[in-house]
């Protein structure tokens, strides 16, 4: 299907653009069709929150995308740019992103229109338990209903607080802990969901670059080892991202935050911790030992490298900057980076574009794992660590026995042991992201007219939550 041309697309409207593309090439009805891409439900408040003297009139949002299976999940963005349009973007991206890596979930969002470096600690929580108290009123979070997540501008201690508002108000619910996730590890979170998202980024992107012959087509060899990496956006998602890729030996070439970027001229990569750590001291990461400064941070997306790695905001590659970018895969940590504009142009310039919808699903993987401990009542391993340690102990011993030929201190070391929560995390994040590149693959080669990933997860994921309204019966 041809893309429209218009220049002006919102975010939106720009993931329904691609739904439309996928949805052209499904066996599905327009009805089912229009179902899958409707937002279910919108709802927008204002609620006054007393700042010193003066009221501030907050503006804030909570969208269902789909109900095909609930609860809905998704994060809450705190940010001076949230508006109807991208929540409802954010929350349709989160059901198809869920049903590709099949987490169990409809899709949601949230967002609270402010800066929050404008307000301090205290305010911000005035503002995030009115926020919560507005969605209990009309029914908008629960375990079984709706669980937000951190999304861009909160973390652990947002979370923190939205759980103590819900159990306040749902003392007796036994489950009331599953009412939110990314939760600090004290409060009912689970180890690894910090770097869930960075960490499903890197096991996404390896798992596309180890294919030879998609490499081959873009002048690459398999592997992560040596390629070169520019990763926007240092926050939770693009510093995991950065730290993981450069453990696994690719090269950090270009690095930026939203006060400008850095190019590393000697070709051995930056070290991730010591730009933050310099970040951290000086306010900035402009200026590091021996980089090249670029003043404007955009820029950093016009850099050679083998890996762009968006983590910031939605947009930042348009029809404005596309023709620049030099990179050969684009790996979309952020939500929407790429408009449905540039796309179009990226893809005619051969750049291979792991899309938002599977790449950056680690984190809703993870919160469902927490989710999941919630309900359960007990940590992961908890039950069973022990056991399979002393059996592998067992079984290390009859093989020492019958071979005659003792393990050395290392080999038992990694043999012997029982995971723990974070082994259990890790394992299970790893096996979804390989799991679910399959079929969109699949999809990209096998169909004739998919010429593109994003369009061939969006219809593994259409083809998921059409199946299920059909189950459900509503389309008989
Ligand atoms: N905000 C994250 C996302 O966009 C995580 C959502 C969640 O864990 O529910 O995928």
């Amino acid at each position: 299907m041809a893309a429209k041309k218009n220049a002006a697309m919102s975010f939106n409207q720009s993931v329904e653009q691609y739904f439309d593309k996928a949805a052209a090439v499904t066996k599905y009805s327009k009805g089912l069709l229009d179902q899958i891409k409707a937002c279910n439900s919108v709802y927008q408040m204002r609620f006054p929150v007393k700042i010193g003297n003066n009221f501030h009139v907050v503006e804030a949002y909570r969208v269902q995308h789909s109900h095909h299976k609930t609860p809905c999940k998704g994060g809450i963005r705190y940010s001076e740019h949230v508006n109807q349009d991208e929540v409802m973007a954010l929350a349709s991206l989160m059901t198809y992103k869920c049903a590709i890596v099949d987490v169990p979930f409809g899709g949601a969002k949230g967002g609270i229109k402010i800066n929050p470096r404008k307000y301090t600690s205290n305010q911000l929580q005035k503002i995030t338990r009115r926020y919560t108290t507005e969605l209990i009123k009309k029914n908008f979070i629960g375990p079984a209903i709706d669980v937000p997540a951190p999304d861009y501008g909160t973390g652990g201690r947002e979370m923190a607080w939205i759980l103590d508002t819900y159990l306040t108000f749902s003392p007796s619910n036994i489950d009331a802990y599953g009412c939110v996730t990314g939760k600090p590890v004290t409060q009912s979170g689970i180890r690894g969901r910090v770097e869930a998202t960075g960490r499903g980024v890197f096991y996404g992107t390896r798992e596309a670059v180890s294919n030879k012959q998609d490499m081959k087509a873009l002048g690459l060899e398999p592997g992560i080892e040596g390629k070169t990496v520019v990763v926007q956006g240092l926050g939770n998602v693009g510093y995991h991202s950065a730290r993981i890729f450069q453990e696994h030996g690719a090269v950090l070439v270009g690095l930026a935050e939203y006060e400008g970027a850095i190019l590393d001229p000697t070709g051995k990569g930056f070290d991730i911790d010591k730009v933050m750590k310099h970040r951290a001291k000086t306010g900035s990461i402009l200026d590091y030992p021996g980089a090249t400064n670029i003043e404007d941070s955009a820029k950093c997306l016009e850099i050679k490298c083998d890996i762009l790695i968006p983590a910031a905001l939605e947009r930042v590659i348009h029809d404005g900057n596309a023709k620049k970018v030099k990179a050969k895969i684009i790996a979309e940590a952020a939500n929407g980076p790429i408009t449905a504009e540039a796309e179009e142009i990226l893809l005619k310039k051969n750049i291979m574009i792991i899309p938002d919808v599977y790449l950056n699903a680690g984190g809703v993987t993870v919160s469902y794992f927490e989710w999941l401990k919630n309900l359960s009542h007990v940590r992961f391993g908890r039950m069973d660590r022990r056991y399979h340690q002393s059996a592998s102990n067992d079984m290390l011993n009859v093989i020492e026995r019958l071979s005659g030929s003792p393990a050395t201190k290392g080999e038992r070391e990694k043999v012997v042991k029982g995971a723990d929560e974070i082994d259990i995390v890790r394992s299970g994040l790893e096996d979804t992201m390989i799991n679910a590149y399959r079929p969109i693959r699949e999809v990209w080669k096998r169909n004739k007219s998919v010429h593109d990933l994003r369009t061939s997860a969006f219809a593994v994921a259409i083809d998921k939550v059409a199946t299920a309204y059909l189950e459900l019966g509503i389309f008989p």
